[in-house]
């Protein structure tokens, strides 16, 4: 629960104390500005990519890991997820997004980032030109994509909510 608070303030460096807010528990508060600073965490993009005709599901391997997972990345600072993901896919995959519809959230403990799991259709099934972030872009049938991604994984998770509420009204 206490994982990467805040110690500091992060506008002038005070020590923090915990003050109590309702509804809130005790939350870090700088005496000199006055103000509660809720504990930092990563805000991060996970995509189920879908192709054109809404069959398949494009896994990835990347930074020379064995496992397959989703197009995921970290949301800039003044950017929204639909922002953030339209730029992941667009600099990883060279592909347009045609849809996003959102599936499901989970928060990330070993990197401190809250995911937010979204499912993405592309413009073209055409992923060849992939940048260097990834080694390998694969597409797979929905039951296939469930027996590829990596086991106990936020993937498989979110991978499996999707199959369980969403699948049919992607043409499965
Ligand atoms: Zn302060």
């Amino acid at each position: 629960m206490f994982l990467n608070e805040n110690k500091f303030c992060i506008e002038c460096g005070t020590l923090l104390v915990k003050k109590e807010v309702k509804d809130e528990g005790l939350i870090g508060y700088c005496s000199h500005c006055d103000d509660f600073q809720f504990d930092p965490f990563n805000t991060a993009v996970s995509c189920i990519i879908i192709n054109p005709h809404q069959d398949k599901i494009l896994l990835v391997k990347q930074y020379g890991l064995d496992h397959y997972r989703f197009v995921a990345g970290y949301i800039n600072k003044g950017e929204n997820a639909q922002e953030c993901l339209i730029r992941e896919i667009k600099e990883e995959l060279n592909q347009e997004v045609i849809r996003i519809v959102f599936n499901d959230t989970a928060f990330f403990n070993r990197t401190n980032t809250l995911m937010i799991n979204f499912i993405v259709t592309l413009e073209s099934e055409d992923v060849s030109e992939h940048n260097y972030e990834i080694d390998q872009a694969d597409w797979f049938s929905f039951d296939e994509a469930k027996r590829f991604v990596k086991p106990n994984s936020l993937a498989e998770l979110f991978l499996r909510k999707f199959l369980l509420e969403r699948a049919e009204e992607y043409g499965r």
